[in-house]
C-alpha cells in the first residue's frame, strides 16, 4: 500500500462555449439566491449563538449571502473540550485511515464540489473564475493530496540501526490542540491551516476570517462528507480577541498555524509568551504575515515580459495576495519603453462585478480594506514625491472598487514604496543605470519583509549578482517571472524576516512542525 506522488490538479478554462462556464454560472445563481445561516461547528454539532453578523458580497455590499454566528468564550471552551475528547482516538487511527479522508476530500473539492468552492469564493471574496479555480479548487486539492504523500515520506524516514539494535522514530502528533487562524484571501490556505496539522493526527480549533467565512463553511461541509470524525476540526467564526484570548490562555494549546497580518501575528506570539508557564508543552508557532514584494529589473530585461508580469502580479485578485508585487525598480534606460507598454496594456484591464466573466478584477474585500487602500491613493495625490501615472479612482457606492493604480515615486523611500497596502497599487522607482548595485542594496533594506520578489534580466551575470544581493530579501524568489501563484510541490511557499516563520505551506517541512518525534532504541 502506497500513495503515489500526485499530479497537480489541472485548472479549468471557463472559456465561452465550455460546459464548465455554464455550470459555474448556474452555481453562482443558485448560491446567490439562497441565504444561508452559518453556525459554529463544535464536536460535529451546529452551534448557534446570540451574536450574529451579515455576510455580504464585496462587489455588491447590499446583497446578503449569509448570516454568521459569532463565537465567544463559551463556544471556545466547548470546542476545546470537544477537541480533547476526539484527540486520542484520532491520533491512534492508523495514518492511512486519516489520509484516506483527505484524499477523498480532495476528490470532492476537485470534482462534485468544484463549482460550489469556486462560486462561494467568487461571491464571498470577489474573485474571478480563474482566480477562484486556481486556489479554491486547484491549490486546495493539491494541499490535501500532497500533504498525504509528504506524510507518508516523513513516516518512512527512519534512522540507522547497527547490528544488535533496532532504532526507530515515532512521529507523534502534538499533545493538545492546534489553533488555526486563517486569512480571507485564499480559500485553500483557510482549509490548509487546520487540515495540515489534522492530517498528522492533531485536533484543531479553526477561526476563519469573518470576511471569507462563506467559502470556509463549505469546506466544513465537504470534510463531513469525506468522513472527518466529529471534534477533529472545530469551526469557530468570530472576532479575533473573542475567540483568540480564551484559546491562547488554555493549557492545552500545542500550536498556532497562522496566516494574516503582521500585527495580529505579533500580538498572538506575545500573548503566547505571556502564558508560557500555563502550557503543558511549548506551542509550535508557524505564521505567514505581510509582504512588500518587489520586481527588480536590469537594463537587459525583456520589457514585454516585465509588463505582463507587473500587471498580473500587482492587480490579480486586486493586489490582495501576500505575494502581490507592490514596488518595482526599473532602470532609466528602459523606463520610457516600459511606461508606454504598461499604460497601453493596463487601460484594457477591466474591473467590476465578478459575474461578468470578462472582468480581470473584482472588488477589495471590505470597507476597512477600501478605506485603507484609498487613503494611500489620497496620500499620493497630495504629495510632491509621488505621482499617479494610471488609475487612482475608487468608488464604494455599490461595491468596494479600486482602479488598478500605478504610482511613480521620486524618492525610493516614498511611503507607498515602503508600506504594505494590500490592494491594487503598484509603485515604481526609476533608478540610474549606473546605480544598479546601490539600488539592489536599497531593495534589500527598504522593507522589513521578505516574502516574494522577482528579478528580470537576460544577462546571466546580472542575474547572479541580483540573486546574491537579494539572497535574504524573499522566501519565494522568481527569475524572469511574476512573484505570485506558487504551486504546491513546485514552489513551496513562505517568507522570512518579518513575513513569517518560513515553514513552507504544502511541504514536508511544514508537516514536521505538527509532529513530535519519539526516538526509540531497542536492543535486539
Ligand atoms: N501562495 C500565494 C501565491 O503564491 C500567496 C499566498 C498568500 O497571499 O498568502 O500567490
Amino acid at each position: 500500500f502506497e500513495i503515489r506522488e500526485p499530479e497537480n490538479e489541472p485548472y479549468l478554462s471557463f472559456a465561452p462555449g465550455t460546459p464548465e462556464r455554464d455550470e459555474l454560472r448556474a452555481e453562482i445563481d443558485r448560491l446567490k439566491n439562497m441565504e444561508v445561516e452559518i453556525p459554529a461547528i463544535i464536536g460535529g454539532k451546529e452551534v448557534k449563538t446570540d451574536h450574529q453578523q451579515d455576510v455580504v458580497m464585496p462587489h455588491n455590499h447590499q446583497h446578503k449571502l449569509a448570516t454568521v454566528h459569532l463565537c465567544g468564550e463559551e463556544e471556545v471552551q466547548m470546542a476545546i473540550d470537544a477537541s480533547l475528547e476526539a484527540r486520542q482516538k484520532w491520533a491512534d487511527l492508523p495514518w492511512e485511515e486519516r489520509a484516506s479522508i483527505f484524499l477523498k476530500a480532495a476528490d470532492l473539492v476537485a470534482g462534485p464540489y468544484r463549482n460550489t468552492m469556486n462560486a462561494s469564493t467568487m461571491l464571498g471574496q470577489s474573485k474571478t473564475p480563474h482566480q477562484a479555480d486556481i486556489e479554491a479548487a486547484g491549490e486546495f486539492a493539491d494541499f490535501l493530496r500532497f500533504n498525504a504523500y509528504y506524510l507518508q515520506e516523513i513516516y518512512r524516514d527512519q534512522p540507522y540501526s547497527p547490528d544488535g539494535m533496532w532504532n526507530r522514530m515515532e512521529y507523534r502528533p502534538l499533545e493538545g490542540f492546534i489553533f488555526a487562524v486563517t486569512p480571507f484571501n485564499f480559500t485553500a490556505i483557510a482549509g490548509n491551516l487546520p487540515l495540515a496539522p489534522a492530517l498528522c493526527g492533531n485536533v484543531a480549533l479553526w477561526k476563519p476570517a469573518t470576511s471569507s467565512v462563506y467559502s470556509s463553511y463549505y469546506i466544513m461541509k465537504i470534510l463531513k462528507e469525506a468522513g472527518m470524525p466529529d471534534g477533529v476540526i472545530n469551526f469557530l467564526p468570530g472576532e479575533g480577541a473573542d475567540v483568540g484570548d480564551p484559546v491562547i490562555q488554555n493549557e492545552h494549546l500545542a500550536g498556532l498555524h497562522f496566516t494574516g497580518s503582521t500585527g495580529t501575528f505579533q500580538h498572538l506570539w506575545k500573548s503566547i509568551a505571556e502564558n508560557i508557564e500555563t502550557y503543558n508543552t511549548y506551542p509550535r508557532i508557524v505564521g505567514e504575515t505581510g509582504g512588500k514584494d518587489f520586481i527588480f529589473a536590469h537594463h537587459s530585461a525583456d520589457v514585454d515580459a516585465l509588463v505582463i508580469a507587473a500587471i498580473r502580479a500587482a492587480y490579480e485578485y486586486q493586489g490582495q495576495k501576500c505575494s502581490a508585487a507592490s514596488r518595482m525598480y526599473i532602470p532609466k534606460s528602459i523606463w520610457p519603453e516600459f511606461e508606454e507598454k504598461f499604460l497601453d496594456e493596463v487601460k484594457d484591464v477591466k474591473y467590476g462585478d465578478i459575474e461578468d466573466f470578462s472582468n480581470f478584477m473584482g472588488a477589495v474585500i471590505d470597507q476597512n480594506a477600501f478605506d485603507n487602500i484609498s487613503s494611500y491613493i489620497d496620500y499620493v495625490k497630495e504629495s510632491d514625491d509621488g505621482e499617479i501615472l494610471f488609475g487612482g479612482n475608487y468608488d464604494d457606492s455599490e461595491g468596494y472598487f479600486i482602479e488598478p493604480t500605478l504610482v511613480l515615486a521620486k524618492d525610493p523611500h516614498f511611503k507607498t514604496m515602503e508600506e504594505e497596502i494590500f490592494g491594487p497599487v503598484l509603485t515604481v522607482y526609476v533608478y540610474e543605470d549606473e546605480d544598479f548595485e546601490e539600488t539592489l542594496e536599497l531593495c534589500d533594506t527598504t522593507s522589513p519583509y521578505a516574502l516574494t520578489g522577482a528579478i528580470f534580466s537576460q544577462d546571466r551575470y546580472a542575474l547572479k549578482q541580483m540573486a546574491d544581493y537579494l539572497r535574504q530579501a524573499a522566501g519565494n524568489f522568481y527569475i524572469n517571472d511574476k512573484p505570485t501563484a506558487a504551486i504546491v510541490n513546485q514552489q513551496p511557499f513562505g517568507g522570512a524576516r518579518k513575513s513569517g516563520t518560513n515553514d513552507k505551506a504544502g511541504s514536508a517541512a511544514n508537516l514536521m512542525r505538527w509532529l513530535s518525534v519519539r526516538s526509540i532504541k531497542e536492543t535486539t
